[in-house]
């Protein structure tokens, strides 16, 4: 990893806001990267194995906070998004519509968002909620990328990665480098924190 890559994540990374509506976002003041995915794809688990700090997107998954965007500020060099997982088998189609009208106008609206990682899992690979949103990504012309979780649990990684690798690929918006996590093990935690860091360094903001 690079040592700026390791500089960034080794400092503080806290709670700032949680928005459950568009006038509750906090100000756009840093470069943003969001982070995306159906609901237990392990995205708590993994926004805490990037910051190492293991309470902190656990915050994103009590009562009342999982239907809202949560924002965590790391250092003064970038703001890291998590938005409401989706894809619950039986939401309601009101809560489906609250989900979409929120991100859909945080994905059109904010600036300063770089990318989007859609998280996805190793062990089911796309979903229709997954191409949902990027749907969603591509009109509102949000670059997103591909990472993989729970890696640890994959049957066959190598033709997964493949197989999604090949659908991202039909997306101008989808930044071509699949990444592949594991909360558990660590493995592709480096790689996604030298992504990230990239988006920070180019706003020249740290
Ligand atoms: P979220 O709903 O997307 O925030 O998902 P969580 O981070 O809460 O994780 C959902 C479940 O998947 C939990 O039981 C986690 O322990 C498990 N999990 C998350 N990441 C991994 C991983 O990398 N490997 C394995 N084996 N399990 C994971």
């Amino acid at each position: 990893m690079s040592e700026a890559a390791r500089r960034l994540f080794a400092q503080e990374c806290r709670f700032v806001a949680g928005a459950a509506s568009l006038d509750r976002l906090p100000e756009a003041e840093l470069p943003e990267v969001a982070f995306a995915g159906r609901s237990n794809v392990g995205k708590s688990s993994l926004i805490n194995a990037l910051t190492g700090r293991s309470a902190l997107a656990r915050a994103s998954n009590t009562p009342g906070r999982t239907r809202q965007i949560n924002f965590f500020r790391l250092a003064d060099a970038l703001m890291l998004v998590d938005l409401p997982g989706y894809g619950y088998a039986r939401a309601p189609k009101r809560e489906i519509a609250a989900w979409t009208g929120l991100v859909d106008s945080y994905l059109r609206g904010r600036a300063p968002l770089r990318r989007l990682m859609l998280l996805i899992d190793a062990r089911h690979g796309i979903k229709e909620s997954d191409r949902e949103l990027m749907k969603m990504l591509d009109a509102a012309a949000v670059s997103y990328q591909g990472v993989l979780t729970k890696i640890d649990k994959a049957d066959d990684l190598d033709s997964m990665k493949a197989e999604i690798a090949a659908e991202l690929a039909t997306h101008v918006a989808a930044h071509p480098t699949l990444l592949a996590t594991s909360a558990v093990t660590g493995a592709g935690i480096e790689e996604a924190r030298e992504e990230i860091a990239a988006l920070a360094e180019t706003q020249g903001l740290r």
